[in-house]
């Protein structure tokens, strides 16, 4: 039999006894590579290793950086067809998407590449100082962004390419100067492992640091919790569920050191529908937020699954339009038997529920690990009363709520968990009319999205991917674009430090031509 193994750094490794298997879930059968779980004393290697390499890649330039994320991209590009073929084994999804998310993966490297290259994004910031200043002297103060240390990033399920072993949160962390350890998702650590292949050719191509980057794999929890435990690392990465990220936000609190865990967690995305647009585009808004629902089989976080309205003729005429189109689409396949188990249970417990009634279900028979899309609508007033209909069912499922009046509409809005996104749909000429419900939505999203859906995340600077809690465990950074590189970073200053001992960015001349604040002014 094939084995996968770790990289501790450039070296593969498999000390262990305790193996695993990924699963093909269009075939319903597991694939043949058997994968060595991390065992504690790899897992120290790995973090050892980091934190040496920690001390020389911080001083890395931001130009041979870029250069180390470039190689990565050919890296990875070189890996041709194969890397396609394995995703699909290991996911059920289609060629389709593995390239869309493969492009998507390069892209968001090439951009980390240019943000390196430019190189003001340390917020070089300079006060010089005021020896005459009476009554007290002003201190010469440089401040800039400077890398926290090793980086633990979790691979995510729903994306084996662009938020896992070379996804947004390893690439912003390097891209920082951390070193990153991944603990790779069970579902595709065969992906994970040819990606690390890649990720460590890079590496030693470009002369980085050996540890700079280690991939350890797992099928069970205890390798990431002894990750988040272990005392040299400094901040965790994390997409999946709101479990799993909350469980690892305590752990990493609880530690005599407490370090940031960044986790992008469960979002039921609402789209509100105003009443005149829900009148006169009924039939269009139910295609369209059909195949929002069940686009990638609803294995997005943006997924809407929750649709808020006013109760009346219009609506009802929506649900039905909606109940219909969502019917006639092809069900898909879920990336694993455990996602379609939790989907399974996590939509019959919604349907237990008092007060609900199921008004779509795709009822033909399907193939294992397919999933049946449905739709169920509550009143507002029960909605308000039972929070387990607030809860997430990751896939396509979407739950209608009919609200009895705008003021009703406005307190569930207000009641609702943190979310990623908020939708609006609304004719322009309504919108001046529902001001309050616009900012009872705005304080519960990261992101509001006007006549659209909340699926499709553009990957660029002004994206906002983050919410309150539980969308993300900090509201305060997205995961998506290049600001999420300021998650790994901390500021530093030098006070009346030797200028031939400044870092670049700081010294007088500024020979990296960067942007920086110089006494209040921001100049070149
Ligand atoms: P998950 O269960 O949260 O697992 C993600 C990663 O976290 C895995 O590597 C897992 O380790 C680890 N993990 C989970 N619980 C942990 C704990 N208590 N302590 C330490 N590590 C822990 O997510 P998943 O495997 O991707 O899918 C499971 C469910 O999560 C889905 O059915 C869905 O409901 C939800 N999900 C939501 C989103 C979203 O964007 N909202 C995305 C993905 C998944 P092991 O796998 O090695 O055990």
């Amino acid at each position: 039999m094939i084995t996968g193994k770790n990289y501790i750094g450039n070296q593969l490794s498999a000390k262990g006894t305790k193996t695993y298997l990924t699963f093909n879930p269009l075939l319903n059968i597991e694939n043949d590579t058997c994968y060595y779980s991390a065992t504690q004393e790899e897992i120290n290697e790995a973090v050892t290793l980091s934190v040496k390499s920690f001390k020389e890649f911080k001083k890395v330039s931001g130009i041979r950086k870029a250069e180390f994320l470039n190689a990565i991209t050919d890296e990875i590009l070189a890996l041709g067809d194969e890397l396609i073929q394995i995703y699909c084994s290991e996911s059920g999804l289609p060629k389709n998407r593995a390239k869309g998310e493969l492009g998507r993966t390069i892209s968001q490297l090439k951009m980390f590449a240019e943000l390196l290259k430019e190189g003001s994004w340390v917020q070089a910031t300079i006060d010089t100082a005021l020896p005459d200043r009476s009554p007290i002297s002003k201190p010469d103060l440089r401040k800039m962004l400077v890398p926290l240390g090793p980086v633990v990033v979790f691979g995510a399920s729903n994306f084996p390419l662009a938020y896992s072993t070379a996804g947004g949160d390893t690439v912003s962390a390097l891209a920082a100067g951390c070193p990153v350890i991944i603990k790779s998702h069970p579902m595709h650590a065969g992906t994970g492992e040819l990606v690390a292949s890649a990720i460590i050719k890079a590496a030693k191509k470009t002369d980085m640091p050996n540890g700079v980057f280690s991939n350890l794999n797992s099928s069970g929890i205890e390798v990431g919790i002894q990750l988040v435990e272990h005392p040299d690392i400094k901040a965790v990465g994390f997409t999946g569920s709101i479990q799993g990220g909350r469980a690892l936000y305590d752990i990493a609190s609880q530690r005599d050191e407490p370090i940031p865990v960044f986790a992008e967690m469960g979002s039921i995305n609402p789209i509100v529908i105003l009443p005149e647009a829900v009148k006169t585009r009924s039939e269009n808004l139910a295609k369209t937020i059909s195949n929002s629902i069940t686009l990638g089989t609803g294995q997005f976080c943006t997924n809407p699954g929750l649709i808020l309205g006013i109760q009346g003729d219009s609506l009802n005429s929506f649900i039905q339009n909606l109940s219909d189109e969502i019917v006639k689409v092809e069900p898909t396949c879920m990336l694993h038997p455990n996602i379609i188990g939790n989907y399974e249970k996590n939509k019959d417990k919604a349907l237990q529920q008092k007060g609900i009634t199921v008004k779509a279900e795709y009822d033909s028979n399907v193939d294992a690990n397919y999933a049946r899309q449905t739709v169920i609508t509550v009143l507002g007033k029960t909605f308000l009363e039972n929070s387990t209909l607030h809860q997430e069912v990751f896939g396509p499922f979407s739950l209608v709520v009919q609200c009895k009046d705008i003021s009703q509409l406005e307190t569930i809005i207000s009641k609702l968990e943190g979310q990623l996104t908020g939708t609006i749909i609304a004719d322009n000429s309504e919108l001046s009319r529902y001001t309050g419900i616009i900012e009872a939505l705005k304080n519960r999203v990261g992101r509001i999205i006007f006549n659209g859906v909340p699926t499709g995340v553009e990957v660029c600077p002004s994206m906002q991917h983050g919410g309150p809690y539980p969308a993300s465990t900090d509201s305060r950074f997205t995961a998506v674009g290049i600001h999420s590189i300021k998650r790994w970073v901390r500021p530093f200053s030098f006070q009346n430090w030797p200028d031939h001992l400044l870092p670049d960015e700081l010294k007088n001349n500024n020979p990296l031509m960067i942007s920086r604040l110089v006494d209040g002014k921001q100049i070149m």
